[in-house]
């Protein structure tokens, strides 16, 4: 994950697991990152049955 700013990579801070009422409480892996210089937060959250294409 590069920030949209400064294009460093940037920090993981949090991972969880989240679930979605809408979608049969399906489980998905949930990052949170952090660029620390411009105090930018992004999430992904990745299904769990899709953790092989994870690429970022
Ligand atoms: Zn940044």
């Amino acid at each position: 994950m590069e920030c949209p700013v400064c294009h460093q990579p940037m920090k993981k801070v949090r991972w969880d697991i989240s679930h979605n009422p809408n979608n049969d409480n399906k489980e998905y892996d949930r990052t949170v990152y952090q660029c620390t210089t411009d105090d930018i937060w992004a999430t992904t959250e990745i299904p769990k049955d899709n953790l092989n294409q994870q690429n970022i």
